[in-house]
């Protein structure tokens, strides 16, 4: 069975990496772009969304809301409001969403999830197989390095990117506190500047990098007297976040209720 999928956000980077992941999908008969949605007013309107994704017309016209939207599931990689918009429409409507917005506030994060009540939703801050693998390792390490090391936290992207420090980040530091038993809203450090004091050992520390076209890197570090390791994922192509976001929605379609991550989809956890 070939899954529906709806993109909103479509004329977005991801909006435009989702429609060439779709296409390879559909080639393989397992998923197709069966919507395209945009702001309302935008210029993009009733064009083809294949075109406008420089992937070869598909005859499918971009619209300009889920009402007018025919789908199995949304792929929703837009921003913070827009997410929680949709995902209280997929609900409603008892349709499966993917979504893969960050920068929300924890308030935000939790008016989203609670659409999981109703429908199936899978939310990740970063899709990549590798990220998700990524939060394995980082189990590991801390499990095994423990209290004797000091973490630190550096990602880079892209100019355009609106929130810091990344939504991977924060969720690389949520694994390894939860690990370590500590709550990352008290122990993470946004940066540092002026006399900070020496470094306490419980606190992870956050660095960002903002420059030219990074589609995104992570590197957290286990810093040890005589020794450090270094856990370090880089994309460089955002059809890897792209491709994780349409497996994610094959394996959501027909699930129960429920919030899902990208380690469930993945059979990581
Ligand atoms: P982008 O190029 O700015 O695209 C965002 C799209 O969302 C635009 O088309 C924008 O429309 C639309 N949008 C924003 N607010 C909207 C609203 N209120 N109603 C309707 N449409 C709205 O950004 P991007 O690089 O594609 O990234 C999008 C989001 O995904 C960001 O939060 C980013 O951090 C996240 N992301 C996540 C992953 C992951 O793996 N989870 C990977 C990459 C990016 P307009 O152009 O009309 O404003």
């Amino acid at each position: 069975m070939t899954v529906k999928v709806a993109v909103t956000g479509f004329g977005g980077r991801m909006g435009r990496a989702l429609a060439e992941a779709l296409k390879q999908a559909g080639e393989a008969g397992k998923a197709e772009l069966s919507a395209a949605i945009v702001r309302p007013g935008s210029s993009l309107v009733g064009a083809d969304a294949g075109e406008v994704a420089g992937i070869g017309r598909n005859g499918v016209a971009i619209v300009d809301s889920l009402e007018n939207a025919d789908f199995d599931v949304l792929i929703d990689f837009t921003a913070p409001q827009a997410s929680i918009d949709n995902a209280a429409y997929c609900a409603q409507h008892g349709k499966a969403i993917v979504v893969g917005t960050t920068g929300f506030t924890p308030e935000q994060k939790a008016a989203m999830l609670s659409s999981a009540d109703k429908a199936p939703l899978c939310f990740a801050s970063n899709f990549s197989t590798g990220v998700n693998l990524c939060f394995n390792l980082l189990e590991t390490a801390a499990r095994v390095l423990g209290d004797d090391v000091d973490i630190e936290i550096v990602e880079a992207h892209h100019r355009h990117k609106l929130d810091a420090p990344s939504g991977t980040a924060l969720s690389m530091g949520e694994v390894v506190a939860d690990t370590l038993g500590r709550d990352l809203a008290k122990v993470a450090v946004y940066g540092r500047e002026g006399q900070t004091g020496a470094r306490e050992r419980e606190t992870i520390g956050f660095a960002t990098v903002r420059g030219g076209d990074v589609v995104g890197e992570h590197t957290v570090t286990f810093f040890a007297d005589g020794e450090r390791v270094e856990i370090t994922h880089k994309a460089s192509s955002r059809l890897a976040f792209a491709r994780g976001a349409v497996r994610a929605a094959v394996w959501l379609n027909g699930r129960a209720a429920g919030h899902y991550d990208m380690r469930d989809v993945l059979a990581l956890k």
